[in-house]
């Protein structure tokens, strides 16, 4: 048997639920034999792994590194011992509220680190982990300061009740592991939703991510808001375990001990999550002897890790995550329905207006003055020399840039200096002119994607894996199967797209699209780089977005392509409108040839 094979096995192993079950209850009813030690260690590993997790989603699904979540830990760590020993809440009330003050604690960080990225936004996260580490080191009355806070009711102390019955080791560790497994359930559905994917678009291109409906902010926010609370659960357990809490268990090693873990797992895999905190969890007893040199150690494997391995312990045991859950796959099969929606264009102002925008970079004008009209059923291009601000152009007019002067109205709407996200979910969608898709994710994932912003199901429903969320799936998953077909890529739709040559991007990319069920469409070259054999679907693709009534804007040099297609020519030179009207007028207009046709019609760059 070959290891990809072994591995593709083992994967599908892991999140069978009876292997899961049976696990579960092995150690359930293997506990009441354990000795205490065993025992105390085995319920730090379930707080590990919950912890990695927690930091697995941040970072590794999210793509939003830190390097303080010792201080999202240390919270709901200090939270559930005050509120069962100050406030005298009972244990089954502590942990959820402590769960959500760590959550709170990481909404409200999302605010300023969600501007942040790579190094301003690793550095904002350690300067969370100082603070609290400080807080709770100066904080005596409160956190008892260096001294740290004592008699916190644990197992160890033997003071943990639950529901009125004493916990011990045996009882303690049962029910962390039944929580560490039902959140790792509700955590796996999340991540194959809708969900799971916007956290990894935004963390493969935020700019991609908006200009599919997915917001940027508020992504971030629930991601940290999520991540948070899983931290803090692991803090409440911990607490509830040792009944002491000193803040250096709360300090920056401890934060660079989970971000560690997590790498060393592989980011993004849950199950190599579990095998990294387990190596990490046991490696520090077998260390005691060079117990100064832990972190050299660590370093090292961190090393060993990230050159050997790159996707960690993952990336040898397990096949690569997925993002679509596995029962909408199987629901949907190889159903299709209508590949492209007819768009509801409908009113008196069915159609796109750019009234004399302009926009400037600095003292360049980019584009200047530039108005246009595209409408329902009919195919624009955008023609132009290279630099002539075509790009620009279509950049206005998703909202990725506001302009200088000048408005855009989308159905009689203003949409100027609208945020990307919002236009998008307006129904106007654009492609990049070199194609944005997730590299790791499937083709079919790609597509998926796409549909972001037509996905109702709430994160509940996501994480329950309801009825409602996995028909939802379900059907637009009949949809990207009929959008495969269009597009003539059945034969790699489960493959992924950094494993695939250019020219599926571009027909990916406009396939994705589609699955926005947009009423208007820009396309930025869609077939530079494209074989004879691969303008044929694109082609058929921009007919069938015409005859379904959707606005289409295309920026293109291949005149053929061109003149077989487009309803309406536009023609920019240096950031201004020089010709607009048909192909045929085009050929013949003197100022079109001069700067363009005449010297430029073979240079598609
Ligand atoms: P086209 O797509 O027609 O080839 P672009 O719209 O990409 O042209 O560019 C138009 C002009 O604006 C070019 O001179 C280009 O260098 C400039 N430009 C585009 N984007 C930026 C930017 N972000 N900052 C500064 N100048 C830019
Ligand atoms: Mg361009």
């Amino acid at each position: 048997m070959s290891v990809s094979r072994l591995r593709t096995l083992l994967t599908a192993l892991v999140v069978h639920p009876a292997f899961i079950l049976a696990l579960l209850l092995v150690f359930a009813v293997a506990a009441s034999s354990m000795s205490g030690g065993t025992l105390q260690i085995l319920t730090f590993l379930l707080i590990n792994i919950l912890l990695a997790q927690s930091m697995n989603l941040l970072t590794g699904i999210a793509g939003q590194i830190s390097l303080g979540h010792a201080g999202f830990f240390g919270m709901g760590a200090y939270a559930s011992a005050l509120l069962m020993k100050q406030a005298g809440l009972p244990f089954l009330a502590a942990v959820p509220l402590a769960a959500l003050v760590a959550a709170l604690t990481g909404f409200l960080l999302s605010y300023p680190a969600g501007r942040l990225r790579e190094f301003y936004l690793a550095m904002m996260t350690l300067a969370f982990g100082l603070i609290f580490r400080e807080v709770a080191r100066e904080w005596n009355d409160v956190t008892g300061g260096a001294m740290g806070l004592s008699g916190v009711p644990s197992t160890t102390l033997r003071t943990l009740t639950v529901l009125g019955l004493k916990l011990d080791a045996v009882g303690y560790f049962r029910v962390v592991l039944a929580a560490t497994a039902a959140t790792m359930w509700l955590i796996h559905n999340f991540i194959q939703s809708r969900y799971g994917r916007a956290f990894y678009a935004i963390h493969a291109s935020e700019l991609a991510a908006g200009s599919l409906g997915i917001p940027r902010a508020g992504t971030k926010r629930l991601a940290y808001t999520i991540s948070g609370a899983l931290a803090g659960l692991a803090g409440a357990f911990y607490a509830h375990l040792v009944g002491y809490l000193g803040p250096d268990s709360f300090d920056l090693p401890r934060s660079i001990e989970v971000l560690v873990t997590t790498v060393v797992g592989g980011l993004g895999s849950m199950a190599g999550q579990i095998l990294s905190a387990t190596l990490f969890t046991f490696l520090p007893e077998k260390l005691q002897v060079f117990a100064q040199y832990q972190f050299i150690v660590y370093g090292v494997i961190l090393a060993f890790s990230l050159t050997v391995l790159p996707r960690g312990i993952a990336g040898l045991a397990f096949d690569p995550p997925r993002f679509i859950k596995p029962r909408a796959l199987r629901r949907a099969g190889t159903e299709q329905t209508a590949a492209i929606t007819p768009a509801d264009i409908s009113g008196a102002d069915a159609g796109l207006e750019v009234d004399a925008v302009t926009l400037r970079f600095g003292g360049l004008v980019a584009v200047n003055r530039v108005s246009a009209r595209l409408h329902p059923g009919r195919i624009t291009a955008l023609i132009g020399p290279n630099g002539s601000g075509k790009s620009t152009l279509i950049n206005v007019i998703s909202g990725i840039y506001t302009p200088t002067e000048g408005s855009v109205r989308f159905f009689g709407r203003d949409i100027t200096g609208m945020e990307d996200h919002r236009i998008a979910e307006l129904g106007l969608v654009r492609t990049f002119q070199d194609p944005r898709l997730v590299p790791s994710f499937t083709v079919r994932e790609n597509l998926l994607l796409g549909a972001h912003c037509r996905l109702a199901q709430s994160g509940v429903a996501a994480a329950l894996n309801l009825p409602s969320a996995i028909a939802e799936e379900a059907a637009r998953l009949r949809q990207v199967n009929a959008v495969i077909a269009l597009a003539g890529i059945a034969d790699v739709a489960d493959r992924t797209m950094e494993s695939l040559p250019y020219g599926y991007r571009r027909l990916v990319e406009v396939g994705r699209a589609l699955l926005a069920n947009p009423k208007a469409v820009l396309l930025d070259e869609p077939a530079a780089g494209l074989s004879e054999s691969e303008i044929g679907p694109l082609a058929r693709m921009i007919r069938g977005m015409k005859q379904a009534g959707l606005m289409v804007l295309l920026i293109e040099h291949h005149m053929d392509f061109v003149a077989d297609l487009v309803d309406d020519v536009v023609v920019l030179d240096g950031g201004e409108v020089i010709y607009r009207g048909d192909v045929a007028g085009m050929r013949g207009d003197p100022r079109v040839i001069a700067s363009y046709l005449g010297t430029s019609e073979d240079d598609d760059a």
